[in-house]
């Protein structure tokens, strides 16, 4: 399997007078995208015409795209054939929220549509974090949320917390009223015997969600039980480049019954927090109140004397759990700066 050779734009081709579509961008490797549209996928060429927003990557997951429909008699259901072409993406519409990871700086492997020399975007236009943990098997990893929690922060994308296998053992309550406390939702539940499901379903609903969380809490399951025919719905494609080497894993894109969809998007599950470690702390906004009656401006709250972070954690005003939290993702960061 090849990448596609776009036949278009040859002199005289004039996309104006193409039927147009709006779709979503699944996938895109250079030269091109897969847009979802009516639950039809389109392998599209980039039309010579088009142009991103200074300073930001042409195509993510999500992206909204205009696209002139080049050969709709020959368009099919599905992408075996990766010569053909559906269409051109002629522009894109500006973006609401976005989730972006950090990337290795070393040149080989740079995205050439990455937001910056740093930052690989993930997925765009989310308006949900949809964080999946569990009661227990795997055992609730509060890191993971920490991390989770800071980039809906950054991306804009209102945080719902799933604490799923509520069949094995009883959520701690002290999590879910922090997770509240931060701005976010929590919707327990229980995929395999349907508990909460429905509550999860109502408040997806009319959304774009993205789907977040360890392997094992129980994601596939909570889809299939919201969506009745999620296997059906579903359009895993992975696009290959001439060497047969996979070069983009599409998102998956799961449609919601009452309108609305999950993304599941493999690029998140390496999230990691790249930020100075000075910053760290603006992203624990339950600090704040403390932090500015620290005695030393530059603070850390690690280990100086005259710290009010640190009284806090001892008084139990601030919860153990997340300043231990952010002990831990600090050391994180510091090792991942060492090791760039
Ligand atoms: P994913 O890796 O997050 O997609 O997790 P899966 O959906 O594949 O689920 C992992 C395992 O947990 C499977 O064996 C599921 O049957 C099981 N599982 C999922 N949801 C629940 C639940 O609510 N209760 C219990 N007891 N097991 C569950
Ligand atoms: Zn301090």
């Amino acid at each position: 399997m090849k990448l596609p050779s776009f036949r278009l734009e040859a002199p005289g081709d004039n996309l104006d007078n193409l039927p147009k579509l709006e779709g979503m961008v699944v996938s895109f490797f250079p030269g091109g995208a897969i847009v979802r549209h009516d639950g039809a996928m389109l392998l599209c060429g980039i039309a010579k015409t088009f142009r991103a927003a200074e300073g930001s990557s042409p195509l993510a997951v999500g992206d909204q795209v205009t696209v002139a429909v080049t050969r709709p008699d020959q368009a099919s259901p599905n992408l075996s054939d990766m010569d053909r072409s559906d269409g051109m993406i002629l522009s894109r519409r500006p973006r609401r929220t976005l989730l972006a990871r950090p990337q290795p700086r070393s040149g080989k492997r740079r995205d050439p549509h990455a937001q910056s020399a740093c930052e690989k975007v993930i997925v765009v236009n989310m308006d949900i974090l949809l964080i999946v943990a569990s009661t227990s098997q795997p055992t609730f990893n509060q890191g993971l949320i920490d991390r989770f929690l800071i980039a809906a922060q950054r991306g804009e994308m209102t945080p719902i917390l799933v604490i799923n296998k509520t069949d094995l053992a009883r959520p701690d309550p002290n999590i879910s009223a922090e997770f509240i406390e931060l701005g976010g939702e929590v919707f327990p539940c229980s995929a395999v015997n349907g508990t909460g499901i429905d509550a999860i379903s109502d408040r997806l609903k009319g959304h774009t969600s993205v789907l977040a969380g360890a392997s094992g809490v129980g994601k596939s399951t909570i889809i299939n039980a919201i969506i009745p025919n999620a296997q059906a719905a579903t359009n895993p494609v992975r696009v290959k480049d001439n060497r047969g080497r996979h070069t983009t894993a599409a998102a998956v894109v799961y449609d919601l019954p009452a309108g609305g969809m999950i993304v599941d998007t493999p690029g998140i599950r390496e999230l990691e927090v790249r930020l100075d470690p000075a910053q760290l702390p603006w992203f624990f906004p339950e600090f704040q109140p403390f932090a500015l009656k620290c005695r030393f401006n530059n603070c850390t709250h690690t280990h100086e004397p005259g710290c009010e972070v640190i009284r806090a954690f001892e008084a139990g005003e601030i919860s153990s759990r997340r300043y231990k939290g952010y002990l831990r993702l600090r050391e994180d960061i510091i090792a991942a700066k060492g090791r760039r």
